[in-house]
């Protein structure tokens, strides 16, 4: 798929929240959470190096978004983003465990190099229209409130910029 049709996709589905003109993580868990019909929890862990930076937890009772606590702030505004891109289009993660009770999927998202990649459970496909899903988000965050912090984390500052640029 042309990334121009992938972006139209993404952003067409995230006008189906209806977020207002200025937004933030908590808008957009709100809004999802009324799309999903379950509570979505977000759970800031110090985990261990070479361990994921965000993880999508799936249980009989909702969604739990475990993200790197120590994150600079638009970084992680971006692993939430991206676990929550994956509620929005629908995606689902690998059944793990015995017990479906306690969790019945886990999607895992590591970081290579300073670039959020995530190829560990879901497709190649369903990686990227998470990003690019969460890119405009973010995009769309700090478009409505200030200018991105350029400091704060180079590489998701960069990846905005472009996108920018390119609208
Ligand atoms: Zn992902």
């Amino acid at each position: 798929m042309r990334t121009t049709d992938l972006r139209k996709r993404c952003e067409r589905r995230i006008d189906v929240l209806g977020l207002p003109v200025r937004f933030g993580i908590g808008e957009v868990c709100e809004r999802l959470e009324s799309h999903v019909g379950k509570r979505i929890e977000l759970i800031p862990m110090a985990l261990p190096p070479a361990s994921p930076l965000g993880l999508l937890i799936t249980d009989e009772h909702g969604h739990s978004v475990i993200y790197e606590e120590s994150a600079s702030p638009i970084h992680r505004q971006q692993i939430i983003f991206h676990e929550l891109a994956h509620l929005l289009l629908g995606h689902t993660g690998h059944p793990i465990g015995d017990d479906r009770r306690h969790c019945m999927f886990v999607h895992i998202d590591r970081e290579i190099q300073g670039q959020v990649l995530a190829r560990s459970c879901g497709s190649t496909e369903q990686e990227t229209e998470a990003e690019m899903t969460a890119t405009l988000l973010l995009q769309r965050a700090h478009r409505s409130s200030r200018p991105v912090t350029v400091a704060a984390d180079p590489a998701i500052a960069d990846i905005v910029r472009r996108l920018d640029n390119s609208l």
